[in-house]
């Protein structure tokens, strides 16, 4: 039997799962919606069956694969394998998945949180191969990170390192959802792109998105604004970019990565000269030495990271 892992990407609308082999190549996907409202039971439940379902997709069963991976919205526990909370997972209290999966599955079960995985696909199969010190940041309704340093992702003495979408860029910005005051998701993340270019709109100004309603602003609607010349969508994103870069040449004094991945839902939406004005912002407040030769790109796994990522976390600690 060929080495096969069953990668599972738990988000707080949709479960994916698939079986990966050892090149990282998908054999099967598969998708179920996540029944949240129902409790964490209910969801560790639709784990195990779209792990089956993939499995069997594939042509084998659970007992054929290796080992299961999961990426998991967090704050969580990778060693204890135990979601501690999250804002996607109302109601989730010190949830132990790694536990209960391995009971229903009777395979070793890895855990990590969504973005970390999603840095470890990037780095192991996507934008990232062969780079040796990469930083991840994943823009959707919030912003997550990861930190590859020498081939590793780094977790830190908490257990909770790469949480970069809290670095604070502003100490009078607006307030995050952690808390604190001018974190760089509360400046850079999609939900408040979206949200400034809905502000606008209400304020009459001019834009290609005038007619649509500014809750349902999406990532491809941002792209094609910004193909048709939309100032208020480019105004916007430029702005928002910019912090990022504030973000990374903070990130990059304590790292030194050798490339920079910008992913995550507004990745189809970010154009080349979008990425130079992460590029430029970073540069202009580095130290000259630490942003030298420093790539900016776009992730390129895209829905694929979760579950490759997951499967890529359970063959690094299989392998020790
Ligand atoms: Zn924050």
């Amino acid at each position: 039997m060929d080495d096969l892992i069953v990668g599972i990407d738990l988000g707080g609308t949709k479960i994916m799962a698939a079986v990966v082999d050892a090149a990282g190549g998908i054999r099967h996907r598969t998708f179920k919606l996540t029944p949240v409202q129902d409790g964490p039971e209910a969801v560790l439940g639709a784990m195990v069956e779209a792990a089956r379902e993939t499995a069997a997709g594939a042509g084998v069963s659970l007992d054929d694969v290796s080992a299961i991976g999961v990426g998991s919205p967090g704050p969580l526990d990778p060693d204890a394998g135990v979601i501690i909370c999250s804002p996607n997972l109302p109601g989730w209290d010190h949830v132990p998945m790694k536990d209960r999966i391995e009971g229903a599955t009777g395979r070793r079960v890895f855990l990590d949180n969504d973005c970390n995985v999603a840095t470890l696909a990037e780095h192991a199969l996507g934008a990232g191969r062969g780079v040796g010190n990469l930083i991840g940041l994943f823009l959707g309704t919030g912003i997550g990170g990861g930190v590859v340093i020498n081939n590793r992702l780094h977790r830190g003495f908490s257990r909770q390192a790469g949480e970069l979408g809290h670095v604070v860029v502003d100490v009078n910005g607006p307030k995050c959802g952690c808390g604190q005051k001018g974190c760089i998701e509360a400046l850079a993340s999609r939900r408040v792109m979206c949200r400034k270019i809905a502000e606008a709109l209400e304020q009459g100004r001019k834009s290609t998105l005038t007619e649509t309603d500014p809750n349902k602003i999406r990532t491809s609607m941002l792209a094609e604004a910004l193909a048709r010349g939309d100032e208020l969508v480019r105004e916007v994103m430029t702005e928002a970019m910019s912090y990022l870069g504030i973000a990374v040449a903070s990130i990059a004094h304590v790292v030194s990565p050798e490339m920079v991945v910008i992913g995550g839902g507004i990745v189809d939406a970010l154009t080349d000269d979008l990425l130079d004005v992460v590029r430029t912002s970073a540069t202009e407040r580095a130290l000259p030495l630490v942003m030298d030769g420093v790539k900016f790109v776009r992730a390129q796994l895209k829905e694929d990271a979760g579950v490759l990522g997951a499967a890529v976390l359970a063959r690094q600690q299989l392998a020790g």
